[in-house]
Formats: C-alpha cells, structure tokens, sequence
C-alpha cells in the first residue's frame, strides 16, 4: 500500500557502477538510437552519449512497427552489438523485449528491459517479466489512462519484481500534424501522489519532432522527472526508424549542457 511521499528506488548495476532511478537521487539520462542499425553505428553514439554524461544507452533489437514492412529490428544479432557497445563505454543497456521467447537472450545483454507502449497490456509478458528481478521500464499505453498503466505496473509489482520505472512517451493526440503524439507533463505530478515507483520521460516518442525534444526535456526536468529517453543519432536522415525526432549527437550535446545547468536549480 502506496503511503504519500514514499519513494522507492531502483538500484541498476552497470559496468560503470550501479545507477539509482528515483526521486532524491540525480536524474538519469537514456540515450541512443531508435534501432541497432551496426556496429560503427551504436558504438559511435554509445560514446558520445557516454561522454555527454548518459548513463544509459538505449537502442532496439526488436521492434514495434506499426507497419510489417517497415523494418523490424536486426533482432539477435543486435544483441551482440549491444554488447559490444557495453563493453567499450561500460554503459548500461536499455532494449525493448517484445517477446517472452527472446527473455533468455536479452536478459544476457539488458540491464533494464523495456516494454513498450504497445505491449503494456501484454499481461503474459508482464507476468513473466514480474518473475525475474531484472529492472524493468514500463512505457504508457498509445492511448491508455494513469489508471490502466499503474495497472500494469501492479501485474509486474505482484508477480514479485519491485524494480519498475514508468516511462511517459506521449499520448493519443487529436492534432498529429504538428507533434506525434502529446506529452503528459502533468503525468509527473499525478503520478506522485498515487505511486512510490520511479518516473522516466520520453520526450523523443512524444513530440516525435527533434525541434521540440530539448524544450520537452528541460520542461520534464522542472516537473520532477527522474530519468529522460533521448533518441540519438548519428545521421537521423538515414536512420531506419525514427530519424525525424532523433537528435544528432552535436545535438545531444548540447542538451546535455542545458540540462546540466538547469538541475543545480533542482
Ligand atoms: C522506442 O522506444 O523506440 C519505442 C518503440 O517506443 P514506444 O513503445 O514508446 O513507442
Ligand atoms: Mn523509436
């Protein structure tokens, strides 16, 4: 039972040292790309986003698409090069698991998995992910209410897993010309006074333009966000999937300088 102003942490241990996701410890960055395209690739960005002061890279294996045509993710064999950018920068991995079947593989490389948002309803992958103790990042539903997420949440919580982090990454909006979907800032504020859990902010997914992403992010900051996603690229012209709101690493850097002036007043 949820007490207000309780805070848990979720304590990730990476090559670099263990990384704590919560409320009074300084807030944690994820960045990479959307999509494991190489080798050259992922560990180019794995190096800059470590030296921009990332803790965590980020990067997909297997992918949602909307669109069966639309490319699918290396799968496997971008495992191993996740690997390998672990091993050069001793960053954290963060990669999406879309099935059970691949727990084994992913949960050699992942120091946190990732359910996406068009999984968070998948309760037999959130049963099964509740059965281990690996860290997991709960992205919101497309379209699903506070309620519906911290639900979810409950299945992994109950299943006997505590290491949960919640990722905001837009929601549904009627207005899809200008911004992907709409960032629920007011997620942040809300989810405190219902759950102790962790809370992430994605402001890549949710504007899905990176004009906008540094704004979102600096806002998020100054709403209480614990973590930020940050997708990076180093061409996002020829990115196979989400170029168009992926930052370029000269980019990410200069975000990273605007965030790290902007939490000394947080
Ligand atoms: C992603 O992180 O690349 C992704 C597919 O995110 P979401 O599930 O939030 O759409
Ligand atoms: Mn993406």
């Amino acid at each position: 039972e949820f007490r207000y102003g309780e805070h848990s942490e979720v304590v990730v241990p990476t090559p670099n040292g263990s990384v704590i996701f919560g409320q009074n410890h300084p807030l944690v960055v994820v960045a990479g790309p959307c999509s494991v395209e190489n080798e050259e690739m992922i560990v180019e960005a794995a190096q800059v986003v470590k030296r921009c002061g990332a803790q965590f890279l980020r990067g997909g294996a297997y992918k949602p698409r909307t669109s069966p045509y639309a490319f699918q993710g290396h799968g496997e064999s971008a495992l191993a090069l996740l690997a390998k950018a672990k091993e050069v920068t001793g960053l954290g991995i963060i990669t999406e698991i879309m099935d059970a079947d691949d727990l084994d593989k992913l949960i050699e490389v992942a120091d946190v998995l990732q359910i996406g948002a068009r999984n968070m309803q998948n309760f037999s992958l959130l049963k099964k992910l509740g059965a281990t103790t690996k860290p997991v990042l709960l992205k919101r539903g497309l379209s699903a209410t506070i309620e519906d997420w911290l639900m979810s949440a409950e299945y992994i919580l109950a299943a006997g897993n505590p290491n949960v982090i919640l990722c905001e990454r837009g929601i549904r909006t009627f207005d899809r010309q200008f911004t992907r979907n709409t960032l629920d800032i007011s997620a942040i504020p809300v989810l405190r006074t219902l759950t102790h859990l962790p809370i992430m902010i994605d402001p890549s997914h949710a504007t899905g333009k990176s004009e906008f992403v540094p704004t979102m992010a600096m806002a998020s900051i100054a709403a209480g966000a614990d973590s930020l996603m940050i997708e990076v690229h180093p061409n996002p012209a020829k990115a196979f999937s989400d170029g168009p709101q992926s930052l370029t690493l000269e980019g990410f850097k200069e975000l990273m300088h605007e965030i790290t002036a902007l939490s000394t007043f947080f």
